[in-house]
């Protein structure tokens, strides 16, 4: 089975309200690490598994996958 990893590197916007992720509908997983190198978090991964929906439970974003 093969995995894509989306790697969200968002430096411009550093932990302020919660965002909205959107993700293609071939990524299975997302990294989150707040978007901030200071002022982030420990980089986290998270699975879409029969949802296409997952928050971070760091800062909040939210990763919304598309259905196809
Ligand atoms: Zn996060």
């Amino acid at each position: 089975m093969v995995s894509k990893t989306l790697a969200v590197k968002n430096a411009a916007n550093p932990i302020d309200n919660p965002e909205i992720i959107r993700v293609t509908s071939d990524v299975d997983q997302v990294a989150c690490n707040g978007g901030h190198p200071v002022l982030g978090h420990p980089i986290t991964y998270y699975t879409f598994d029969d949802t296409n929906s997952v928050e971070c439970g760091y800062c909040d974003r939210q990763f919304v996958r598309q259905s196809k």
